[in-house]
């Protein structure tokens, strides 16, 4: 691309993007064109011309907010992608400045910077960052980010630099709703958080769950930014825990892994590690460019984020026979790994993001491991693009699909449809159910292909002697799968009950209900009613409970499973010991060994397993690469003990 097209399209993209909050790009394809563009100027500097985005900061805002000029120009961050250019850059820090120095190492927020001006201990005015001369009052909507002081003991004028971002999980929120009204959705928080707080009506932002940390202030005297970060914690303001103040590359470089390390587990976006150095004099003799700080860089991470092309839209039949849309996309590598599939959960999924096939669409990688289809970019649309098809009959069987008005996907109803009957045995089969070790895909295809098995209970009926004639099965690998087959039968009864898969009976579900009834015959003769007395038992279960021990086929599997000497009878686990004293505990992290081993040993000896971090929580047993969950309990005081010191406590 040439030089001018190059300028123009990435200050159309900026426009959008600053301006609109409405990108056309993922960010790494702006970055991607960027960086070409720094290359080419770099390479011939006479041909830069005043209107590229390398000379000016951000955009100058278009919005009715009323504009305001700010006393300190606000500046951007420049970027090093990989371990030798963080190197080189503080290299060249501590040549420049002559001198030893320390660095301080942030998470880089992923959200809209602001300028907070306090006078007289209150806040009189909070500011976009615009251009970097010029940004938007937005004071009403800063007052409604709750962790926002609004008063401070400090009575001098102060300025205070930070990042209002918006939480992920607000954000899955607001894009639900925005759907549901048939509104545009928002490509990630940080436009949403952007899209929020430039609202000129404050009743919207403060429905929007936005969020701060600041990073900064403009104060005479001090000699250290760890001071300054201090400073404003001790004022009352949000400072991330993350931040850390290191001596020399090798803490550095630790330090923006561990950020990165912990990035997903954050229930906040961040694009990467911010790098400052400590000394405010020594940042004065470093200086700034037209556009950056000359004394701070950000590290970017791979980005979470892609721009693709739906290619098509497949229907996968699940155990159930519900149908789940995936998406086919046009192979992208992200945060990674290469992409080209991802899931679109349900028929409402689909139809709530409005999609069309030969779209362009944003996926994004978050905790989960499975990307997401976020939105379609409506706006790049050229006309081509088709309606999505859905099937009137099953992909797998040809039986003619169902689908009632409430419900969010079609179903296959035939329980003989192949795709159900693999993927039913591989449930049975998997860990958190029978855990039969070797009984993965491959076999299952070969034996349900080959009209070996048709149920679970074949699996138990089923002479497998004649695999040790096939290629790729020795006589000791199946004796021990058959080995697993038979240890399988020492499983609990709640394990078989969650192994059978009834609808809607999950791991927890199935041990409340074999705690319950105690055996299968007094599950089995349970009416609806009695069923709904049950704590976690809703009525649909009830009814798809009541309703599975109506049907031959269920009862002759049930039957047959015995006869086979699987357990169908609870025995109440006697506890360990009541070392733990009805202590609440909760895991993060991982941990030397999965996590329901632990879940099991606290139970087992009397602890409590909690669900989140609250004043509440007695421990938190951490692990590798904890994430926010560390950081809350240790702002709320709650003892954390390490895998080691957990065991100690049970005298193992
Ligand atoms: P930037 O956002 O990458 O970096 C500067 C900003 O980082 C600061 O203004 C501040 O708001 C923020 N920040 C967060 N945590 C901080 C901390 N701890 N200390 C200091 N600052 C912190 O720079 P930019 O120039 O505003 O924007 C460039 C970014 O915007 C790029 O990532 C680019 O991909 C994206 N962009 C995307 C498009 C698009 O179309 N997708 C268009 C334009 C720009």
């Amino acid at each position: 691309m040439h030089y001018r097209e190059l300028v123009d399209l990435l200050n159309l993209y900026s426009k959008k993007y600053y301006t609109e909050d409405n990108p056309l790009v993922s960010d790494a394809e702006y970055d991607r064109l960027y960086n070409e563009l720094v290359r080419m100027e770099t390479e011939d500097p006479s041909i830069i011309k005043p209107d590229s985005p390398t000379q000016r900061v951000g955009d100058r805002p278009v919005s009715e907010l009323e504009s305001v000029t700010h006393e300190v120009r606000m500046l951007s961050l420049s970027n090093v992608y990989n371990e030798d250019e963080l190197r080189h850059f503080i290299n060249t820090c501590l040549k420049e400045a002559e001198r030893e120095l320390d660095f301080v190492v942030e998470p880089k927020i992923d959200g809209l910077a602001v300028v907070l001006s306090y006078e007289d201990g209150r806040l009189v005015r909070a500011a976009t960052r615009g251009d970097g001369e010029v940004g938007e009052d937005v004071t009403h909507n800063a007052k409604t980010v709750l962790s926002l002081p609004m008063s401070i003991e400090y009575k001098e004028k102060l300025t205070v630099r930070g990042e209002i971002y918006m939480p992920v999980k607000a954000f899955e929120r607001l894009n639900r709703s925005q759907a549901e009204k048939g509104l545009k959705l928002f490509a990630n928080p940080r436009n949403c958080a952007a899209g929020s707080l430039r609202q000129l009506d404050s009743r919207i932002a403060a429905t929007r769950g936005l969020d701060i940390f600041v990073y900064g202030v403009d104060m005479g005297g001090s000699k250290f930014h760890h001071d300054d970060l201090e400073f404003l914690r001790n004022l009352g303001f949000p400072v991330n825990p993350l931040i850390k103040r290191c001596v020399g590359f090798d803490e550095v470089w630790e330090r923006v892994e561990h950020i990165g390390g912990v990035r997903t587990s954050l229930e906040y976006d961040i694009d990467g590690a911010v790098i400052k150095v400590d000394s405010k004099e020594a940042q004065d003799i470093l200086g700034v460019t037209i556009k950056a700080p000359k004394w701070a860089t950000a590290y970017k991470y791979p980005s979470q984020e892609a721009t693709t092309t739906l290619l098509d839209v497949d229907f996968q039949v699940g155990r159930t026979g519900t149908i789940t849309p995936v998406a086919k996309l046009e192979p992208v590598f992200l945060a990674g790994s290469t992409i080209s599939n991802a899931t679109l959960h349900n028929y409402d999924e689909v139809e709530r993001l409005g999609l069309l096939i030969g779209d362009r669409v944003v996926i994004r990688k978050g905790g989960d491991v499975i990307p997401k289809v976020v939105m379609a970019v409506t706006d790049v649309r050229k006309g081509d693009e088709r309606a999505i098809v859905y099937p009137t009959i099953c992909p797998v069987c040809s039986t003619e699909l169902v689908k009632d008005e409430e419900d969010v996907s079609a179903r296959c109803p035939n329980i003989d449809c192949p795709a159900r009957v693999k993927l039913s045995i591989l449930h049975f089969a998997s860990r958190k159910a029978m855990d039969i070790q070797g009984f993965g895909e491959a076999l299952v295809e070969l034996l349900a292909d080959g009209g070996h098995i048709h149920d679970v209970a074949d699996i138990y009926e089923t002479d497998l002697d004649f695999l040790k004639e096939r290629d790729g099965f020795g006589e000791k690998s199946v004796e021990n799968i058959k080995t697993a087959i038979n240890e399988s039968k020492k499983k609990p009864f709640d394990r078989v009950l969650f192994g059978i898969g009834l609808k809607h009976v999950g791991e927890r579900t199935a041990q409340v209900l074999a705690e319950h009834f105690g055996n299968v015959e007094g599950l089995m003769s349970a009416s609806v009613e009695e069923l709904v007395t049950i704590n976690d038992v809703g009525e649909e279960t009830a009814k798809a409970i009541f309703d599975a021990f109506r049907s031959e086929r269920v009862i002759s599997l049930v039957q047959r499973l015995k006869n086979a000497g699987l357990n169908f009878e609870y025995e109440k686990k006697e506890t360990a010991s009541d070392v733990l004293g009805g202590k609440k505990f909760l895991i993060t992290g991982t941990l030397s060994r999965g996590r329901d081993h632990f879940e099991q040993l606290i139970k087992d000896n009397g602890g409590a397993v909690a669900t989140s971090v609250s004043k509440k929580l007695d421990y938190l047993i951490v692990g590798e690469n904890a994430g926010s969950k560390l950081e809350k309990a240790q702002t709320l005081g709650v003892t954390i003990l390490t895998e080691e010191q957990f065991m100690e406590m049970l005298n193992v």
